[in-house]
């Protein structure tokens, strides 16, 4: 189990930045990284080919992420302001991360979560 999440500033803006753009639909990103030695890292956000805005997270298809062992979850936006994973949030986890960003979409407006839905530490660097 990680207990922290570690990102650089310039990353993160990547899908902060894209929240902001199709606000007041939701942002939906892959979220690319390592996780080892307690410590996810964040290295990258990825939009899902497939991807339609505004449809919501409970209904976004993770089936139809293509396989691959550096996806360790998936960030989206919550236009209201709350950064709480909702019970659809937690039924559709997808990999080891969640991350929920809260307009108006600042850097701490960001918070990091694990499959059990336990907030987890999360640093920007
Ligand atoms: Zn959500």
């Amino acid at each position: 189990m990680f207990r922290k999440v570690v990102v650089s500033g310039e990353v993160l803006e990547v899908f902060l930045e894209l929240c902001r753009e199709v606000f007041p639909r939701e942002n939906i990103m892959l979220i690319r990284g390592k996780i080892r030695g307690g410590m996810a890292e964040i290295k990258e956000f990825l939009i899902p080919p497939f991807s339609t805005y505004g449809e919501g997270f409970s209904s976004f298809p993770t089936y139809m992420i293509p396989f691959d062992l550096s996806i360790i979850g998936i960030a989206h936006s919550h236009p209201s302001g709350n950064n709480s994973p909702s019970d659809e949030d937690m039924n559709h986890f997808y990999g080891r991360l969640m991350l929920i960003a809260a307009y108006p979409y600042g850097k701490d407006s960001v918070a990091a979560y694990n499959s059990k839905g336990i907030k987890i530490e999360f640093t920007v660097e």
